[in-house]
Formats: structure tokens, C-alpha cells, sequence
């Protein structure tokens, strides 16, 4: 039917803005329950609004995934209110470019405790569920950053490195249970990710970069996911590279 995940729950993080916005819409669209999670409640608050306006339920979590019992309690929350989690999107993350000589190491720790310990800490507080269940998706945002090493990224390479390992390990664990895991690798995407960098010599660099391009928009990576959680039980989309045409 057109709204195949009726019936369905779904938890994103990072949906106060960017990728994880344009999911949360696009998965209400289909039917499904959402439940958004991020720091930012005013902006979450006015996202359940526009959720509700779809028809569907909208739970709004106060979340930041570098703590763990946030995590748990998010999804402890969404399973309360709508019964269950069928699919969870780890979109919340940082990416704060910069050389590695002479970094601001603090950069470090917020990338590896958002990108990296954040979406474990999510992934397993959901996880137990649906293998219980027998069935679910996790999806997670990793990047092109996440295959191919620059000078300028060392870190954040390092952190979607990491989401790709424990991705590709966690699919081999739950498959066979019903569990699908799926890793999306977007190429450059207009968002507000671009704006956090610290450093001032590789934000401007790199807004230059997107500027350059056709870059993506948040919904061209939302309807990759669309496609990855409304495909028959038997089809894992196992991962998604998805650049703008003109990304070299
Ligand atoms: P945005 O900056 O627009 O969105 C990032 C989201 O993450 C925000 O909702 C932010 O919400 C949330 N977030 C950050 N820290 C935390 C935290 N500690 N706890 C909870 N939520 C947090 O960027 P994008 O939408 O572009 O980024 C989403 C994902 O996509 C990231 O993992 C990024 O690495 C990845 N990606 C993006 C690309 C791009 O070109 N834009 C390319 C490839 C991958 P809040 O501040 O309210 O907590």
C-alpha cells in the first residue's frame, strides 16, 4: 500500500536538523511512528508537530547519545509509548575537520563519543528488541569519509571507519535472526554540518567544497533509507554510497 510502515515504529536520532529531519518525515510519510531524539527540544518540538500533522504518533526525546542511559531511557520511552522499535537511524554525529598536527584534541573526543560510542550505546539499547522480535532495521550514517582517508579528516575518517566495522561485525551477529543492518555512505549533503567545524581554515574549505557542487539535499539521502526499510523481509540493503553526481 502507500503507507507501508503502518503499524510500525521508528527512532531517529539527530533529527533536529539535516539527514535525520528529512528521515523522520520521510518515514512518517509511509506510516510509520517516529520518535526524534537530539539536544535541541524546541526544534524536535516543532518537528512531532509537523509528524502529528501526517497522522502519525511523534514521540520527542531529550537525547544526546554520548550518554548512556540517555540512550536507554530514549528507547525504553518510545517502546512505552507506541509498544515497539522497529527500526532505529543513528544520524546523529559531528564532523570537525581538521589536520592533525596541532589538533584541538577535544575535537577528537566529541566526534568519537557522538559518531562512534553514540550510536553504539543506541544501537544496543534497540537491538536486544528486535532480535526478540525476530525482525527490524538498524541504519547507520556513516560516510564517503567512512571508505576513502583525506588529509584534513584524519579523525573524522577514523570515526566513520569505526561505524563501518561495528556495522559490518553487528550484521553478521543478527542477520540470520531477521536483523538487517545497513550502512549509508553519503557523499557531500547540504546541511548544518559544515557550520560546527572549529577550525576556521577547514570550515571554509570545506563550505567552499559543497558550495562547488550539485551537493545532496537532506531528502535525497532520506529516500535512500525509505527505499532500505520498506524492502521485502528477505532483502538486506547492506550499504548505500550515495554522492552528488558531480562529487569527484
Ligand atoms: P546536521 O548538523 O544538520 O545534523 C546533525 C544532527 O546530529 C543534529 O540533529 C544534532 O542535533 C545531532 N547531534 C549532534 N550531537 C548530538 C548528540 N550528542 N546527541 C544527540 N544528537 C546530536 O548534519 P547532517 O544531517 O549532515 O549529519 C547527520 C549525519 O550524516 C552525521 O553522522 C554526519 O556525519 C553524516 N553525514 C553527513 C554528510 C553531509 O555532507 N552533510 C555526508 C556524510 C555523512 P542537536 O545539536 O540538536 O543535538
Amino acid at each position: 500500500g502507500d503507507r507501508p510502515l503502518a503499524g510500525r515504529t521508528a527512532l531517529v536520532t539527530g533529527a533536529s536538523s539535516g539527514i535525520g529531519e528529512a528521515t523522520a518525515l520521510a518515514l512518517a510519510d509511509l506510516g510509520a511512528d517516529v520518535a526524534v531524539g537530539a539536544r535541541r527540544a524546541d526544534r524536535l518540538e516543532d518537528l512531532s508537530g509537523r509528524l502529528r500533522d501526517k497522522g502519525v504518533r511523534a514521540v520527542t526525546l531529550d537525547l544526546d547519545v554520548t550518554d548512556e542511559q540517555q540512550c536507554r531511557d530514549a528507547v525504553q520511552r518510545t517502546r512505552s509509548e507506541t509498544g515497539r522499535v522497529d527500526v532505529l537511524v543513528n544520524c546523529a554525529g559531528l564532523m570537525l575537520l581538521g589536520p592533525i598536527v596541532d589538533a584541538d584534541t577535544e575535537d577528537w573526543r566529541r566526534m568519537m563519543s557522538t559518531n562512534v560510542l553514540g550510536l553504539m550505546y543506541m544501537t544496543h539499547a534497540a537491538i536486544g528488541g528486535m532480535v526478540e522480535q525476530g525482525s527490524g532495521d538498524v541504519v547507520n550514517i556513516s560516510s564517503v569519509a567512512g571508505r576513502v582517508a583525506r588529509s584534513g579528516a584524519g579523525a573524522y575518517n577514523a570515526s566513520k571507519w569505526a561505524v563501518n566495522a561495528f556495522s559490518e561485525s553487528l550484521r553478521q551477529e543478527v542477520t540470520a535472526k531477521g536483523v538487517r543492518i545497513t550502512l549509508v555512505e553519503p557523499g557531500a549533503v547540504q546541511t548544518e554540518l559544515n557550520d560546527h567545524i572549529t577550525d576556521d581554515a577547514s570550515r571554509e574549505k570545506s563550505k567552499k567544497s559543497y558550495d562547488s557542487m550539485d551537493s545532496l539535499q537532506a531528502e535525497d539521502v532520506a529516500r535512500a533509507i525509505a527505499y532500505v526499510v520498506t524492502q521485502p523481509a528477505r532483502v538486506a540493503v547492506n550499504e548505500v554510497l550515495v554522492r552528488p553526481t558531480d562529487q569527484t
